[in-house]
């Protein structure tokens, strides 16, 4: 059973193992996240490595995303690694305090105290804990706490209803878009991004870094759901981070929002992931619970192109399972009658030639039933087109591009593959349909829809629909 939707994995120290991390991918994960929040250059460098080397051996597209730290408002780190606070306890961060202990503890991003004043409220560890800042004295900011609890290294710090002055691409993530570029990342994500303006200056990073990557704007921060149609138009690709989300709109309000961000980036022709906390208790439990599962198949009856793993597979002790559980929900919420959505398409608009195929191609494998669409494609941008609309058919992309072909895993319903674009159309298209059928994932006389161009090769050139039967 094929599956659509996309599964991204987050790597960290449980998959450090080479064979963890090939049966990880065996399990069905199609892109990696490298979390630039952790780790050294070389650590990331040594993983995408690893990930190439599995890929290739199992035969299956992964792509890689590095997710960059972005303006890190993160506590620093403590003496014993770890304090418990309580309630009503006095608690200070302090942007000059070196390691922290029970009464203080350093700030990553030493522009904090210029950022709250009395009564701002302090949300730390995804808002496990409340603090409520009593007065900003230098570099200080006196709090007391609200809300209690264990606060271990490094965890994250947001500020009720949003608001932090801090730029979203940080000095440390201009030189980690240099290492992205060199570990040939498929995709980068921008955190904390507040406006285009801000996907607008990683692409162009990225571009001077002489990379290929694609960029992903990671909805986290109050201000980008004001900006968010000019959020999705300068991306290619957006994250619901409902992390940080739910900690600066409030965690009620992000259900509907992630319907509204999927439907939008669709219609825009832009790709989904729908992150963090999916299979959360899966960090410790070999299964997920009800609201887990409910929560996955409802992303992707939502129509996100891919559902995100964090810690339950970067530090969990059942990565693998979580992967096999989530892979297990998406293919069965797939196969409900509320799955069958955006069949508005032929509303949609478009002036491209190579657009005007993709939809024909639609339309046809929606009426004539056909088991497959063939596109064959340099920049995968048939591909993203026909993927945009559910119509029930998989799309196998053919390239001979390798970026593209490890860029198509993110996107649902595509099924990539390599082949080469260096012979007359005729050949390409006996060969596109000799894979299909080598891997029986059609039958000799199964109805085709294929998309090609003139001149094979050429991006942008797609100009042709044909429909033929397999064999
Ligand atoms: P993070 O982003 O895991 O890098 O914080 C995702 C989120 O905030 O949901
Ligand atoms: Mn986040």
């Amino acid at each position: 059973m094929q599956r659509s939707t996309k599964i991204v994995a987050t790597l960290g120290p449980s998959t450090n193992d080479p064979d963890v991390l090939t049966r990880l991918l065996a399990a069905g994960v199609n892109v990696v996240r490298l979390n630039f929040s952790h780790g050294k250059a070389e650590d990331h460098i040594g993983r995408a490595q690893m990930v190439r080397d599995a890929a290739e051996r199992l035969g299956v597209s992964v792509a890689i995303m590095v997710d960059l730290q972005g303006p890190k408002i993160r506590v620093g780190r403590f003496e014993k690694n770890k304090i418990t606070l309580e309630p009503g306890q006095a608690f200070t961060l302090d942007a000059e305090c070196e390691l922290g202990n029970d009464e203080r503890v350093g700030l990553d991003y030493k522009e904090l105290p210029r950022d709250v004043s009395p009564g701002s409220v302090l949300l730390l560890d995804d808002g496990r804990i409340v603090l409520d800042v009593q007065s900003v004295q230098g570099s200080a900011i006196l709090t007391r706490v609200r809300v209690g609890g264990v606060l271990s290294n490094n965890k994250g710090i947001n500020r009720q209803g949003g608001g932090l002055s801090a730029p979203a691409l940080t000095a440390k993530d201009m030189e980690d878009i240099k290492v992205a570029a060199k570990l040939e990342a498929d995709y980068v994500a921008v955190s904390f991004p507040k406006s285009s303006a801000d996907m607008y200056m990683a692409k162009t990073l990225i571009l001077a870094a002489g990379s290929k990557a694609q960029v992903v704007a990671k909805i986290e921060r109050t201000e980008a759901i004001a900006n968010l149609e000019e959020l999705v138009e300068a991306s290619d690709v957006i994250m619901v981070a409902r992390g940080d989300l739910a900690v600066e709109v409030g965690d009620a309000a992000v259900p509907a929002l992630q319907k509204r961000m999927i439907r939008m980036a669709r219609d825009k022709n832009k790709l989904t992931i729908t992150a963090t906390q999916m299979m959360e208790s899966m960090i410790t439990s070999p299964v997920p619970t009800r609201a887990e599962v409910s929560d996955v198949a409802n992303a992707v009856l939502d129509g996100t192109d891919a559902v995100m793993l964090s810690a339950e597979t970067a530090a969990g002790k059942y990565p693998i399972e979580t992967v096999e559980a989530m892979a297990r929900v998406c293919i069965e919420a797939e196969k409900s009658s509320d799955y069958q959505l955006d069949r508005d398409f032929l509303s949609r608009e478009f002036t491209r030639v190579d657009q005007s195929i993709a939809m024909a191609a639609l339309f046809t494998a929606t009426h004539l039933k056909v088991k497959a669409i063939i596109a064959l494609t340099q920049t995968g941008a048939t591909a993203l087109w026909t993927s945009r609309v559910n119509c029930g058919v998989p799309i196998y992309a053919m390239t001979p591009e390798l970026s593209t072909y490890r860029r198509l895993s993110l996107f649902r319903d595509v099924h990539p593959m390599t082949l080469a674009h260096d012979c007359d159309q005729k050949s390409l298209l006996d060969a596109a349909q000799r894979k299909l059928l080598d891997q029986g994932l059609v039958q000799p006389g199964d109805l085709l829809v294929v998309t090609v161009g003139d001149t094979v090769g050429q991006m942008g050139s797609t100009n042709t629909m044909k429909i033929v039967r397999a064999g």
